[in-house]
């Protein structure tokens, strides 16, 4: 298949790890930000195929993960009220909240629909106009211009009755925090190509330069990661510290034009508080005044909602890269994807579930799959 296949090649993988093996002097830290891209690492092994020198640490690029249980206890509030169809994509439906999930409401007699779009759910508000019709909007940079999309043609053609529940991240501001917390061990990011697609790569060169840490602009296929991590060592072991562009194929510097606009048009920055993270500065989005009426956390009247993070999980941990999810006392035990505790073993990129997925049990030798790159 274009683009995967030629991007799974064994030789071109060995190839680029001898690179990186040539290259590596001293031990490094690099972060992978992007949940997709630490499920390519762990299904692949590449991290078990790299030199000890150097060091992949997981970082809170799984939109799942991170949304704030705050949120997801609003959600399950909002969509057990009668008249409501709530709308969300599947893998939040098990994400736990303090005492439940949209499954257990939808058990209930919550009327909670899967949906593969926010303009399905625009939809069935259409098609229902006598009841209240609210889409679950999460996360990064890539799914926001669809859901600002929705919320724009919702204000347009008069659908009153839908409106969104909004919990969108921003990237940049989240490598800011995580190099200034004063435990972070991280030297050097791969940036999440599909977020830089849409917006670009003009927010990264400032960072760079402030905490003087390489950051390249990464894919999602092994032989991208290995790209990725052998121009992040090469510019670590040379002193540099800039933005390249390793993912040139889906990415332009300025991004597309015209979800950024549509991204302006409808949202606002503002504060955004990360599950296991805590609040980051200017770190999301929100509905911008314009657009309030179709914001469902001021409809439904839920911002007094307070919550409980469960004690034992240490997904923020594991989030800022500080334990590996074998290092929880929880995994594999009290906590499986059947048994969340936490986020990041619900999502199929949570870090957490990734292990578990593909047998990462804190045993050296533990089996995998077979991997093109292995
Ligand atoms: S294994 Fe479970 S309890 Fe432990 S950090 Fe991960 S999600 Fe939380």
């Amino acid at each position: 298949m274009k683009y995967l296949e030629e991007f799974q090649n064994p030789e071109l993988a060995r190839g680029l790890l001898a690179d990186i093996r040539a290259t590596v002097t001293r031990p490094w830290a690099l972060m992978e930000v992007c949940g997709g891209q630490t499920h390519t690492i762990i299904r692949h092994g590449i991290d078990q195929l790299l030199p000890d020198e150097v060091e992949l640490i997981h970082g809170p690029g799984c939109p799942v993960c991170v949304t704030p249980l705050e949120v997801i206890d609003k959600a399950l509030e909002i969509a057990a009220r009668p008249g409501v169809i709530f709308c969300s994509f599947g893998d939040m439906l098990r994400v736990p909240g303090t005492d439940r999930d949209l499954f257990r409401v939808r058990g209930e007699g919550g009327d909670v629909r899967v949906v593969y779009s926010p303009l399905d759910a625009l939809r069935i508000a259409e098609q229902n106009p006598q009841r209240q019709v609210v889409f679950f909007g999460i996360g990064f940079e890539t799914t926001a211009p669809p859901n600002a999309m929705a919320v724009h043609q919702a204000r347009k053609r008069g659908i009153r009755n839908f409106s969104m529940l909004v919990s969108h991240v921003r990237v940049p501001p989240a490598i800011d925090a995580i190099m200034n917390s004063p435990d972070c061990r991280v030297q050097g990011f791969l940036a999440a190509g599909h977020v830089c697609s849409v917006m670009g790569t003009g927010e990264y060169p400032e960072l760079a330069e402030r905490h003087r840490v390489p950051i390249v602009v990464t894919g999602f296929e092994p032989l991208d990661i290995l790209e990725g991590i052998r121009l992040t060592v090469r510019q670590l072991e040379r002193g540099e510290h800039t933005v390249e562009n390793a993912y040139a194929r889906a990415v332009r510097p300025e991004g597309n034009p015209a979800a950024r606009d549509m991204l302006e048009d409808v949202f606002e920055v503002a504060d955004r508080a990360w599950r296991g993270i805590g609040v980051i500065p200017a770190s999301g989005w929100r509905l911008s005044e314009r657009y309030r009426d179709h914001d469902a956390e001021y409809r439904f009247d839920v911002h007094s909602i307070a919550t409980c993070e469960p004690a034992r999980c240490r997904s923020g941990e594991v989030l800022q890269g500080l334990i590996k999810p074998h290092q929880c006392e929880a995994f594999g035990t009290d906590c499986t994807p059947r048994t969340p505790l936490g986020a990041t073993m619900v999502s199929s990129e949570g870090a957490c579930a990734a292990y578990y997925l593909y047998r990462r049990l804190g045993t050296p030798a533990a089996p995998r799959e077979a991997s093109p790159v292995g």
